[in-house]
């Protein structure tokens, strides 16, 4: 099974990207993000653990993320008929990153890119103003950018760490914590310019699995 890492700021279109890769390619989608809120809403120990850490934008640690991580990739991994992976959120440290290339290697899996998403923090914060997420299916929409459809409007919430300052203080934590893994994985980056259109986007996406899945392996 191919895998790729989504790897960018809040805003920078992973999530959207990702959502694609799904509908396109029947990929599976694992953020990390999504699976701590839904440990959140669920009120068990773990998300009563974790929902001041994530409401303040700092990382939750290691051990946790990890411990999800191996959890869901050995139930994703069972279904034969998913043609790839994407990550996105995770891993965010290199200890994560580590991590991963251990269970890479236990579960014979091809890491296949790392799709880095540039983005600034001005863009950052114009971006997360706009941010909508369906709370029925965790779809994510931007008021301007990306218009959620007219059903979906009585189900859209805007997310607790949101707010410009959160956002300031999650993109420090990203370039501190998270872009030394440009390093870790420079051999297979695959750059994105977030300035494009999410068409011209959706497009370097089918140019880059296309070229992936024709390498095989
Ligand atoms: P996201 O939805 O990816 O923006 O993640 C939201 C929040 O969940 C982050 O600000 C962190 O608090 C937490 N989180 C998500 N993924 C990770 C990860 N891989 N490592 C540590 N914390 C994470």
């Amino acid at each position: 099974m191919d895998l790729f890492i989504f790897l960018g700021p809040a805003g920078s279109g992973k999530g959207t990207q990702a959502q694609y890769l799904i509908s396109s390619f029947n990929f599976s989608h694992i953020s990390t993000g999504d699976l701590l809120r839904a440990e959140v809403k669920s009120g068990s120990e773990m998300g009563k653990n974790v929902q001041s850490i994530i409401t303040k934008g700092d990382l939750v640690p290691d051990k946790i993320i990890i411990a999800i991580i191996k959890g869901h990739l050995s139930e994703v991994s069972k279904d034969t008929s998913i043609p790839g992976i994407v990550f996105d959120g995770f891993p965010r440290t290199i200890d994560q990153a580590m991590a991963l290339d251990s269970l890479i290697k236990s579960m014979s899996l091809n890491l296949k890119a790392l799709v880095q998403f540039d983005l600034s923090l001005e863009d950052s914060i114009i971006r997360i103003s706009g941010r909508q997420v369906d709370s029925r299916n965790n779809k994510v929409y931007h008021k301007v950018f990306n218009p959620a459809p007219k059903d979906a409007h009585p189900y859209l919430v805007q997310r607790d760490d949101d707010s410009e300052e959160k956002v300031r203080y999650r993109f420090e934590v990203f370039q501190k914590e998270t872009a030394p893994l440009i390093l870790h994985y420079r051999s297979i980056i695959y750059q994105i310019d977030c300035s494009k259109s999410i068409a011209d986007i959706h497009e370097q996406m089918d140019q880059l699995v296309q070229s992936e899945i024709a390498l095989g392996g």
